[in-house]
């Protein structure tokens, strides 16, 4: 994929100010990812209130958030090696790249010394594709069903993060979302008394979020329809 420029700042709020319309009437959050892109790009979007952003990479994220107000909600969403966890905590404001038993374990014992519980989601690998990140559909309900959270005290699992394959055919996108929903579901089912809090579902980026929407999804991770595309 080539990465198109980054747009003036007048576009870049046109289409999100064009996403919001189209995401009227619903209760989805939008997390805007800025990977790439300057904090002087990402203030227009803080001027007009928004506050939920993402970042996919530990340093670039270090680098910039200091240049931007501290109500900003940062969101973590790509692979976290668990040597740049001690960055993270206790600045970020949820994880939604939690992918293995090793992870939880730093991240649940950071926390613990820094007297916090971590908003986490749990990332479930739902595309064909070989390259995505993701606990294995498997051995997500074979974590469930021995109750590992109770593990990680300082935890609070909200629910699943999953990312479609990247293809044309809608089909399959629907079936990978559906799939992460059906996951969502039986957690609730299985184990909704322990895990409260569990109904997160974030999933849906530019090219697929109306099906993510469709299919249910209470986040999306939005980059490329504001920064680098016009609508
Ligand atoms: C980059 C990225 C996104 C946003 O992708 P776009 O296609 O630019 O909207 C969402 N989730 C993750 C994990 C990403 O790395």
């Amino acid at each position: 994929m080539a990465v198109a420029t980054i747009n003036p700042p007048q576009q870049i709020l046109k289409n999100y100010e064009w996403l919001r319309k189209q995401l009227e009437g619903t209760n989805v959050r939008l997390v805007i990812v800025t990977k790439g892109v300057p904090p002087s790009y990402i203030q227009p979007l803080i001027d007009v209130g928004h506050r939920d952003f993402g970042e996919n990479r530990v340093q670039e994220w270090r680098n910039k958030y200091p240049a931007l107000p501290d109500w900003i909600r940062w969101h973590h969403i790509g692979y976290l090696q668990t040597n740049k966890v001690r960055y993270l905590l206790p600045r970020i404001y949820w994880i939604h790249s939690v992918d293995r038993p090793s992870l939880m374990e730093i991240l649940n014992r950071r926390a613990q010394r820094l007297n916090i519980r971590v908003p986490c989601l749990i990332e479930i690998k739902i595309a064909q594709e070989e390259t995505k990140h993701g606990m294995h559909p498997d051995d997500f309900l074979h974590w469930i069903e021995h109750q590992e959270w109770r593990h990680y005290p300082n935890l609070q699992f909200l629910g699943l993060m999953g990312i479609a394959t990247y293809t044309e055919n809608r089909h399959q996108i629907r079936q990978e979302f559906r799939l992460l929903r059906q996951l969502r579901d039986e957690v609730q089912h299985r184990a909704g008394k322990h895990l409260p809090n569990f109904h997160e579902l974030s999933m849906g980026m530019s090219h697929d979020w109306e099906l993510a929407i469709e299919e249910g999804a209470t986040t999306l991770r939005i980059g490329s329809l504001i920064f680098r595309e016009t609508h």
